[in-house]
């Protein structure tokens, strides 16, 4: 089923019928790219992954220690979990106030409906629809999972998660993060299936879908050594994971530009992706809050392309940048401020988690970027396009 919508920003009950790609890669992909080189914005979705708007950042500082530090934390422990690429790319969206819930939605396009249609009783905000609600109670209640005592920390996201990976380290319960992880992955999907199709999913067949994806992920995964904190282990098993499939797959070409807009305060954010051929093969039009300097921009740019490709299933990427400064950065050539190095250090760690992952200097070739980020600052939902045949 394709789902064709003509987005304007009128229209925002409309969005909110849009799916995400993470939630339903086999029903949602589609692929727009004319003759002419004109894209067509026919449907979008919300990526936005890196929101630092001041409101909820201050809450998120609250919890005592810094914002960043917590979060480059809870992320390293995040990728070393047993669950699948596309669970831990949900996770890192959640903690970072990126998935598009009513609530969320409400308040940057000032339109829709935020309150949750699971209860039809409290606004839909992340931890409401994820912990809260009657709904996701009556999950948590039937599902073997126990994380005692984090009752009180129900009202934020981040603190809950960094509870339940405290509990982890002390008690050896690896098993059951990786299971909570495809629990919440699996409420994400009940209610998008809620929200889109009208559907009620059972709370017993949400556990039973979370228990299935976790043991067959488990069983898939079982004789492979344990996963060591080093690059090359990192790389090593990459490679045996995927025997035989790299002759098929090539390198895609990314090409990122930002435009700044001063007046909205926000940043255009343009991303494209290309095969040996030069066709283009996904494109993303993101918007994001302008930052003080525009490499900051840029480097915020990368990162969400490199989660983009990585929750494509991207294993082979090669990044061209437009500006010098910013690849200075990344090979370490540059000094950087405080912020930026916490970006480079993202940026460095992700790129890790590619079979291959390269950075080159490029000014040429970018004007798909460009006519994208241009693009992204006229829209109120980030929007992507995907071919949905592409191996990589
Ligand atoms: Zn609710």
């Amino acid at each position: 089923m394709l789902i064709f919508r003509i987005f304007n920003s009128q229209d925002a009950e409309r969005i909110l019928r849009i799916p995400i790609s993470l939630t339903g890669k086999e029903d949602s992909y589609y692929w727009t790219h004319s003759q002419n080189g004109q894209y067509t914005v026919q449907s979008g979705y919300k990526t936005w992954m890196m929101e630092k708007n001041l409101e909820s950042t201050r809450r998120r500082e609250e919890t005592g220690t810094s914002y960043e530090g917590t979060i480059s934390k809870i992320w390293k422990t995040l990728w070393k979990q047993k669950v699948s690429q596309k669970m831990k790319v949900f996770i890192w969206k959640c903690l970072h106030g990126g998935l598009p819930v009513r609530a969320e939605l409400h308040r940057r396009t000032r339109q829709g409906n935020p309150i949750c249609i699971g209860c039809r009783d409290k606004e839909e905000t992340l931890e409401h629809l994820l912990i809260q609600c009657t709904k996701a109670k009556e999950i948590w209640k039937m599902a073997p999972v126990q994380w005692d005592g984090n009752m009180e920390l129900l009202d934020c996201f981040i603190r809950w998660w960094t509870a339940i990976m405290e509990a982890q380290q002390d008690r050896g319960r690896e098993d059951q993060v990786n299971l909570t992880i495809n629990i919440l992955w699996q409420i994400w999907k009940a209610r998008n299936d809620r929200e889109f199709n009208y559907k009620e999913r059972e709370p017993h067949k949400i556990i039973q879908r979370a228990m299935k994806e976790w043991t067959e992920f488990d069983e898939a995964n079982k004789g492979n050594v344990v996963r060591k904190n080093t690059q090359e282990t990192e790389i090593q098993q990459r490679t045996e994971q995927e025997p035989g499939q790299n002759e098929s797959q090539t390198s895609l070409l990314i090409k990122i530009h930002t435009h700044q807009d001063k007046r909205q305060a926000i940043v255009g954010i343009g991303i494209t992706a290309t095969d040996s051929l030069g066709q283009i093969q996904a494109g993303w039009a993101l918007r994001e809050r302008l930052s003080t300097e525009p490499i900051q921009d840029q480097a915020v740019a990368v990162r969400l392309a490199l989660l983009n490709a990585i929750s494509q299933g991207w294993s082979s990427i090669r990044v061209e940048l437009d500006i010098k400064e910013l690849m200075e950065c990344i090979k370490g050539s540059r000094q950087c401020n405080h912020m930026m190095a916490t970006l480079m250090e993202d940026i460095q760690f992700i790129s890790n988690q590619f079979h291959k992952c390269s950075f080159s200097f490029a000014n040429t070739g970018i004007v798909g970027s460009i006519k994208l980020s241009l693009h992204a600052l006229n829209i109120w939902i980030d929007e992507e396009w995907v071919n949905p045949t592409l191996r990589c």
